[in-house]
């Protein structure tokens, strides 16, 4: 077999995931190379909020929140609704601990967001009042220089408020904030986040190759040994001596997908467009297939509002603060409440909230 190039790890998209386990290999004294299927760097983490939820951290330790992953382990088996594995399960908690300390010694500053609590709390067995979400501290931009201009940048506005900025504030809070942030030139949320994933990167030497798109698996008996890209000089194959990892996101602009696993027939995201669900497609063409899932598997959904929220308190994922109480609900936005890659469609839909007793149903007036 012939290849174009060879690492010992390949990590396809450039999101933490990607990012993280690329860095991983260059500690590990590995070398290992990111592809990247759009112009940028940063993937659907560099839009986002950037909240981790890593139960059990030293970090809240010590700030004196008590919390352990027994508790957080029952609080994901609630969440499951009977379709979680606990071998999953245990997975995610000891690697979250094991993944903050990781990240921290890197140099990546994580910090409690304090306040925060659980979705479901204090409803949920397990739920914690705060402690368990992290975000990133600001970054200063100048610090990766010339890399600065390879990182994709939130358009969801995210990436100059942090946590404390956004969550329950005023209009007119968040737009001084933001100002502040822009002015002293920092980076917050999910492109903070990456910005610090970036700068770890960089130091550690890890390559970096975007606009190069995966295309497929290559296979030698049960191993798979490495991948073909489609580059803008033609179709590579990298030969990966440790292994692949698919880090490529969800598959919001998959229209089959949604149609299949969310059981929606429109599409719409905050996420950018190349989101399709290659990992499934690729790892699916391999024999891989997906465990059982409910068609509303995530804890931010579709079409409710929790009761006295109105759509300015919402945060852009969602996320959202009752007025009143103070307290943060959740909800999440019908497809075609956000935006679309149709441009004329992003304020084209306003709602309206009715009220029930477990939340408030959402119409589009518009
Ligand atoms: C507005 C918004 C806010 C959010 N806020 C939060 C939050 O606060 N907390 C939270 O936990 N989650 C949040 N999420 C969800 C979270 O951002 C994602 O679950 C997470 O970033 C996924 O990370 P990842 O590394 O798996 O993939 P991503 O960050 O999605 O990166 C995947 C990358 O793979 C690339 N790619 C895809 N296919 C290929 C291919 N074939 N070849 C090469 N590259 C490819 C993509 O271009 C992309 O860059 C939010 C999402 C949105 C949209």
């Amino acid at each position: 077999m012939t290849w174009n190039d060879a690492f010992d790890t390949v990590c396809v998209g450039s999101g933490a995931g990607g990012i993280t386990a690329a860095i991983a290999t260059a500690a590990y004294g590995g070398r290992p190379l990111v592809l990247e299927k759009g112009p940028r760097l940063g993937g659907v983490t560099a839009y986002s909020g950037g909240q981790i939820w890593f139960p059990a951290t030293r970090l809240a330790a010590a700030l004196g929140i008590v919390d352990s992953l027994a508790d957080a382990s029952l609080y994901l088996e609630h969440l499951g609704s009977g379709y979680s594995q606990p071998a999953a399960r245990d997975a995610y908690l000891n690697g979250s601990v094991a993944a903050e300390a990781f990240l921290s010694d890197l140099g990546v500053e994580l910090e409690v967001i304090r306040g925060l609590p659980d979705y479901f709390y204090p409803h949920a067995p397990g739920s914690a009042a705060e402690g368990r979400y992290l975000e990133p501290a600001p970054f200063a931009s100048r610090r990766l220089g010339a890399w600065l201009h390879r990182l994709d940048v939130s358009p969801h506005g995210l990436h100059v408020l942090r946590s404390a900025d956004r969550e329950g504030q005023t209009e007119d809070q968040v737009r001084r904030r933001r100002e502040e942030r822009i002015a002293a030139g920092e980076l917050c949320s999910g492109t903070g986040l990456m910005a610090w994933l970036l700068e770890a990167a960089v130091t550690r030497a890890v390559d970096f190759r975007t606009d190069h798109r995966v295309v497929e698996l290559v296979r030698d008996g049960q191993r798979v040994v490495g991948v073909v890209v489609d580059t803008p000089l033609g179709v590579q194959r990298i030969q990966a001596r440790r292994g692949v990892v698919l880090a490529t996101g969800g598959y919001d602009w998959n229209p089959e997908m949604v149609r299949t696993y969310e059981h929606l027939a429109d599409l719409g995201s905050m996420a950018p467009p190349t989101i399709e669900g290659d990992h499934l497609t690729m790892a699916g063409a391999l024999g891989a297939a997906i465990e059982s899932f409910p068609s509303w598997s995530s804890p931010v959904n579709m079409g409710f509002l929790a009761d006295g929220i109105s759509r300015r308190s919402m945060n852009s994922m969602g996320r959202c603060a009752n007025p009143k109480t103070g307290r943060h609900g959740w909800c999440s936005t019908k497809t075609s409440s956000i935006p679309t890659r149709d441009s004329s469609n992003r304020t084209s839909t306003r709602w309206r909230p009715t009220v029930t007793s477990r939340g408030a149903r959402r119409e589009p007036t518009t």
